[in-house]
């Protein structure tokens, strides 16, 4: 859908020269996440973030985001330069991008390209300070870049686990379960709370059970 007059003006409100804005190539712009909010009462904005040049800048209307988590994979460790990434999960419609949207680069690390292909990494173009990862239908945004007031807000963004522990640099003894891969679908070890591994070894059995009782009425059925 073509963007209306409008979201155009919201958008050159929002840091973009008109130059940008026409041809459906630029049509990313007036999509979530990167579609400018227009100044209404529906967006509040609690949370400020920016990057380390300035010139993407963002705000955020969720107080707590959905889930929040510590990822070791190798792709986050050499795409972040860092030992591990720490990701919040977020609503597209909870971000408004208030400058700089024009100044996004995006990398899709499987066919590793640069176009808007998602699920994809999203940095500044400028000063490359990685932002978020842009899922489907979510944003994975990186809470390093919000300038939290207090340590009551910064708590807001605790991770609750760790993800491919298994491929971990450093060991962080925090007593938070730990995936040895992709959260829900692998073994939780290390220091995992004993519940938590009680709880997902009884979801390993039930699949079990569910997939052979499957595979039997596949069988019947054929
Ligand atoms: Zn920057
Ligand atoms: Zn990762």
């Amino acid at each position: 859908m073509a963007p209306t007059t409008r979201e155009k003006d919201a958008a050159k409100q929002g840091g973009h020269n008109s130059s940008d804005l026409d041809g459906e190539h630029n049509e990313w712009k007036f999509r979530e996440p990167y579609k400018v909010h227009e100044n209404d009462e529906n967006f509040k904005a609690l949370y400020e973030g920016s990057c380390h040049c300035g010139r993407v800048r963002y705000q955020l209307s969720r107080e707590k985001p959905l889930d929040a988590k510590y990822c070791h994979c190798s792709t986050c460790q050499v795409l972040h330069g860092a030992p591990f990434q720490w990701a919040a999960i977020f609503h597209k419609s909870d971000i408004n991008f208030t400058h700089g949207h024009s100044d996004l680069g995006w990398y899709e690390s499987s066919e590793k390209t640069t176009r808007h292909k998602l699920p994809c990494k999203v940095s500044c173009a400028y000063c490359r300070s990685p932002i978020m990862d842009e899922g489907r239908n979510m944003i994975l945004l990186f809470p390093s870049l919000i300038k939290f007031k207090s340590k009551e807000e910064k708590k807001n963004f605790d991770p609750t686990c760790h993800m491919f522990y298994s491929k971990r640099l450093v060991d962080i003894p925090d007593g938070l379960p730990k995936w040895s891969e992709m959260q829900n679908k692998s073994d939780l070890i290390e220091d995992s709370p004993p519940e938590a591994i009680k709880k997902r070894k009884r979801e390993i059995e039930d699949e079990k059970k569910n997939g052979e009782k499957d595979s039997k009425s596949a069988k019947k059925d054929s």
